[in-house]
């Protein structure tokens, strides 16, 4: 594949609305000295700056705390037991995140630190919890420095590493480009270091038993262990719509090589984040409860609104903030969704104007009792 095929492949890269950039720790933590390779890292910053000046928002999901703060503990050297590693982690992931801060911020770039646990994505309340203020967080122009909260996670309930932690964030975030920078320039059909004739692969538009086992196999990609979590990753980010990009990090400016056509290694999805998560709303197989909607609000989500508490009528069933609902009209199921108030909430507040959820349930609630990215909408029916 040409240079100027793998630069049109990159206007995934430069399009996306959203885009998340992982980053590893070889990159961020000479492995010689243990410190940061600040330099580098400041190249990075200038493209993640570059994007957002473009008007994209931009998470980055940062590797290096355990590599960073390992050094300052007198544990440089061998395998770390869990608690150490988690220790060192305690002590680097304070570095990692100062680093950032002055990086972007010398660029103009507000940062935020978001340290996230297993539990934050599979959880579904939590889940939703993190969305709303990772999306509150890039409405207002941020950088979201993400991580895995080492020093909490336990073995049974950690992701270990972050590739698939980048992906979940990507799914979370309606992310439309994933990009993994790493030690690697892509996906191989066998480690390249071994087999001459190992072919690289520029495109996978399907992940199939033929893709796992380049990544599993005994002479797999280079780095083994490495790739096997970023097909891990590349099939979650692409079944949640996501294009994830697999390359190396090992020069400066990464992105902005990639955009330049560097090769790399391009997963793609078939259908877009939305669509794909409007998909997984609609096929649940029992909503929790109902809300019945009056005319004017069945009117609103056949023309791609929110629902607001105003336009309920009725509420039906025991629910939990971030349950799937059925919307009801005359009877009728027309649309399904994420519901943003549990059950006794959303009987408070059906009916009534957003500006009165504050008195109503004593907090500053969201205006929509579903938003129209959690809505879908099941049956066209004109309300007469
Ligand atoms: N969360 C780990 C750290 O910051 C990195 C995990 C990984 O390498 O994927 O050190």
């Amino acid at each position: 594949m040409s240079q100027a095929e793998f630069r049109t492949r990159a206007r995934r890269l430069q399009e996306a609305r959203r885009l998340v950039i992982k980053v590893g720790s070889a990159l961020l933590v000479d492995s010689r000295t243990g410190r940061l390779n600040r330099s580098w890292l400041e190249t990075l910053a200038d493209d993640i700056t570059a994007a957002a000046k473009r008007g994209q928002q931009v998470i980055v999901v940062s590797s290096g705390a355990i590599a960073l703060g390992r050094r300052h503990l007198g544990l440089a050297t061998g395998k770390l037991r869990l608690d150490e590693s988690q220790a060192a982690a305690a002590v680097g992931q304070i570095r990692l995140a100062r680093a950032w801060q002055e990086i972007l911020e010398d660029r103009g770039l507000a940062v935020a630190q978001v340290l996230l646990t297993l539990d934050d994505t599979e959880d579904r309340r939590r889940y939703l919890n993190a969305r709303a203020t990772l999306n509150t967080l890039l409405g207002l122009g941020a950088v979201p420095v993400i991580n895995e909260n080492d020093t909490v996670a336990t073995t049974e309930i950690r992701y270990g590493d972050n590739d698939r932690l980048a992906a979940r964030v990507a799914q979370m975030a309606s992310a439309e480009c994933l990009v993994l920078l790493s030690d690697i320039d892509g996906l191989y059909t066998a480690d390249p270091g071994k087999d001459p004739n190992a072919a690289f692969i520029p495109e996978v538009r399907e992940i199939d038993a033929r893709i796992d086992a380049m990544a599993t196999g005994p002479t797999s990609g280079v780095g083994s262990g490495g790739m096997t979590t970023k097909v891990a990753a590349a099939r979650i980010a692409v079944g949640a719509g996501c294009s994830l990009c697999i390359a190396s990090g090992h020069r400066n400016h990464p992105l902005a090589a990639i955009e330049d056509g560097e090769r790399c290694s391009w997963f793609l999805p078939t259908a877009s984040p939305v669509a794909t998560r409007k998909q997984w709303i609609a096929g649940t197989l029992k909503p929790s409860g109902i809300l019945n909607v009056d005319t004017g609000a069945a009117g609103a989500l056949r023309n791609g609104k929110s629902l607001l508490p105003a336009g309920v009528v009725s509420v039906t069933g025991q629910f939990g903030r971030g349950d799937t609902v059925s919307v009801m009209y005359q009877g009728a199921e027309i649309a399904r969704g994420l519901v943003a108030y549990q059950s006794s909430e959303a009987q408070m507040i059906a009916g009534r104007r957003s500006s009165e959820i504050e008195t109503l349930l004593g907090y500053v609630g969201r205006e929509e009792i579903i938003h129209r990215d959690d809505l879908v909408v099941t049956a066209q029916r004109s309300p007469e």
